[in-house]
């Protein structure tokens, strides 16, 4: 456990290169749009739990990363750029426009950086902290996916599930 809480040189590397692209990225949205430069620029925070990899919190005018994610090199080239840009697009977005959401304001200043607009990452989370790994079941209707507990229960043979949809027991 003590190991998972000690710094890691190469994560504080990650961590300033997030940084200094969320600076860089800022001044690049500045130049796009001069009414940026009313608007400060914004905090980088980290967080610790979940799947998202990013989070733009317009009210305490932040963005924040998914530190364990970025941990990974998959992760990292992710956030790096992606979710970076894709997070303070939020904020420009919000005041540009007074939007939130990945709504047509978000997606027009995404393209206009120079990326696009995509809602969430493609990133496999199984592992992270805070992700619930889920299991793949099939019924007749399809794929349902069921928690550990439920994974466990089903092996042991203590419980029998049945899709929601078409009432089959769920198979393995
Ligand atoms: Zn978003
Ligand atoms: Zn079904």
């Amino acid at each position: 456990m003590a190991q998972d809480t000690q710094p890691r040189a190469d994560l504080e590397l990650r961590q300033q290169q997030v940084e200094q692209a969320t600076t860089e990225w800022w001044q690049e949205l500045n130049a796009l749009y001069p009414r940026l430069q009313h608007s400060p620029l914004p905090r980088t925070e980290w967080f610790e739990r979940g799947s998202r990899a990013g989070i733009a919190d317009v009210r305490h005018w932040l963005v924040a990363f998914n530190r364990p994610m970025l941990e990974r090199d998959d992760g990292f080239a992710i956030i790096l750029p992606n979710t970076v840009v894709h997070e303070l697009c939020h904020l420009a977005a919000y005041a540009l426009h007074g939007t939130c959401g990945h709504d047509p304001a978000w997606r027009s200043v995404m393209e206009a950086v120079g990326f696009t607009p995509k809602r969430t990452h493609d990133l496999d989370i199984t592992g992270l902290p805070g992700v619930q790994r889920r299991w793949r079941y099939r019924c007749s209707c399809g794929d349902v996916y069921v928690s550990t507990t439920r994974h466990n229960r089903i092996q042991q043979g203590k419980a029998i599930y049945r899709c929601t949809r078409c009432n089959d027991p769920l198979t393995h």
